[in-house]
């Protein structure tokens, strides 16, 4: 089910260009009412609840109506995003809470490469070729059916 801003919880990233649900969405669903300084989701039926809105939302005002299986009605499952690890708190039906923290990254903030230290390829979209191939494969060429 779709991600839904908390209105009350909401201060628009205190007006920045572009706010940080906006740059996350994969799908480019987030979008700030300028008049109001809320974001919300233009599109709920495009979401595809992938949590990325939740997590950076640096008020916590974003949520999830999860599926059944995972959130239960009466249940909550809340992102704490901090820069070396997240914590997930989970509340059950019953009110019972539980936390569970894990690492979010083995290199710094800002210091990973993405493209692996690779040398890039062409930049020919119609190759078979991915990105960084052929030398993330270790070879000098890559391998294609002979017709
Ligand atoms: S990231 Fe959070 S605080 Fe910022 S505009 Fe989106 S919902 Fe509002
Ligand atoms: S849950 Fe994912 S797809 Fe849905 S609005 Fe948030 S970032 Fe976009």
């Amino acid at each position: 089910m779709p991600s839904f801003v908390i209105n009350e919880k909401c201060d628009g990233c205190k007006g920045k260009d572009k706010t940080a649900c906006m740059y996350i969405c994969p799908n480019d669903l987030m979008v700030l009412d300028k008049d109001k300084m809320k974001a919300f989701n233009r599109a709920p039926d495009m979401c595809w609840e992938c949590y990325s809105c939740v997590k950076i939302c640096p008020q916590q005002a974003i949520d999830v109506r999860g599926y059944a299986d995972f959130v239960p009605l009466g249940a909550s499952v809340v992102p704490l995003r901090g820069s070396e690890d997240i914590m997930w708190t989970v509340k059950f039906r019953n009110g019972s809470v539980k936390r569970f923290k894990f690492p979010i990254r083995t290199t710094p903030e800002g210091k990973a490469v993405p493209n692996g230290g690779f040398n890039e390829g062409a930049g020919d979209l119609a190759s078979v070729a991915l990105f960084t191939e052929p030398a993330s494969l270790n070879m000098s060429a890559v391998a294609t059916l002979k017709k």
